[in-house]
């Protein structure tokens, strides 16, 4: 198939052009290095990878052979990101989502949004089903991100129901693996380097707070599934297994082989105080489960990190 994929120089984008490339696809990629890494496009060299760079939130350039896809993955995705960037991040999810579905519709493609668990907010239901309507801040810091994906799945919907177009909408929870980039800002990525340099870990809040972390490859196991079943609502993949912010701490001080310090800071504004997927529908639809925990991921992650010498920098 002919597929081309926004926000290929991200992390999950470079991950999934991987597979695809691997799968026998012709992919395309498309990104504007907000967010994404250069040195993605370079490790995805291969005779049927072809990358464009440019920013979807102003034009979608393609003049290849017919699309069988468009998979629009592009957008800043770590709160620490995305609150320096928030109008970037408004218009990648508005103006890039339209462009996207825009470039579907011309070649008859089906489309594929990454949505994001952020839908949810500081979710007032546990755990979160597809159906919950989510608890948001229209106006708060993160609001730039989760309203925006917010729209970005009403529009999605909209070309669905008005225009016929074939669409999926993934509900991404927070994923994490090997390739992110180092000052990144997330938790696991903060934590995994902090550690490796032999720093305190810093906490936010009392760390009490909770996240589901799903190991990359099984995101896209799923994402893969998703996109041979033909089913329009919004499907959450993420990992169930649900700890404690001070638990993962301690998990990754335990996978390093020190005790860890800790360094606690204020917990920022609207930071949702519970996450876990309700991964029902994904499990029925796709026959899908996450099969990689998170003491098995994290190992992955170290083993990766410590081979390509990472922690050895200061994270800017
Ligand atoms: N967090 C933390 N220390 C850090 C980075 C994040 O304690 O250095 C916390 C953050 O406050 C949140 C959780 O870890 O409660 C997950 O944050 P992340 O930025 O990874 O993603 P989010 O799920 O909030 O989008």
């Amino acid at each position: 198939m002919n597929i081309l994929i926004t926000g290929s120089a991200g992390f999950i984008g470079g991950h999934l052009v991987r597979r695809l490339l691997e799968q026998g696809h012709h992919v395309t990629g498309v990104d504007n290095y907000i967010g994404g890494q250069p040195a993605t496009t370079e490790r995805l060299r291969h005779p049927r990878f072809q990358f464009t760079e440019a920013d979807v939130r102003v034009a979608l350039p393609y003049s290849g052979p017919r699309l069988d896809w468009v998979l629009h993955l592009a957008s800043l995705a770590s709160p620490a990101h995305y609150q320096r960037f928030p109008l970037e991040t408004l218009q990648v999810n508005a103006q890039g989502t339209q462009q996207a579905l825009e470039l579907a519709a011309q070649h008859g493609a089906t489309f594929l949004l990454a949505s994001s668990s952020e839908v949810y907010g500081d979710p007032l239901a546990h755990p979160q089903r597809e159906d919950d309507r989510g608890h948001v801040s229209c106006t708060g810091p993160r609001s730039c991100y989760d309203e925006a994906k917010r729209y970005a799945e009403a529009l999605t919907m909209a070309y669905h129901r008005t225009r016929g177009a074939e669409t999926r909408i993934v509900r991404i929870f927070n994923t994490y693996g090997p390739h992110m980039r180092p000052d990144d800002g997330r938790v696991v990525t903060t934590f995994v380097q902090q550690a490796l340099r032999g720093e305190p870990l810093t906490v936010y809040g009392d760390g009490e707070q909770t996240r589901s972390f799903q190991y990359v490859d099984d995101l896209i196991d799923g994402l893969l599934r998703l996109m041979a079943v033909p089913y329009h609502g919004p499907v959450n993949l993420g990992n169930p297994e649900e700890v404690t912010v001070l638990e993962l701490a301690r998990l990754v001080g335990d996978l390093v082989g020190s005790p860890p310090q800790l360094e606690y800071r204020p917990l920022p504004p609207d930071d949702p105080r519970r996450r876990q997927p309700d991964i029902t529908l994904a499990r029925r639809l796709l026959d899908w489960v996450p099969r990689i925990g998170l003491r098995e991921g994290l190992e992955r992650l170290l083993a990766e990190e410590r081979a390509s010498g990472g922690g050895r920098h200061a994270a800017s």
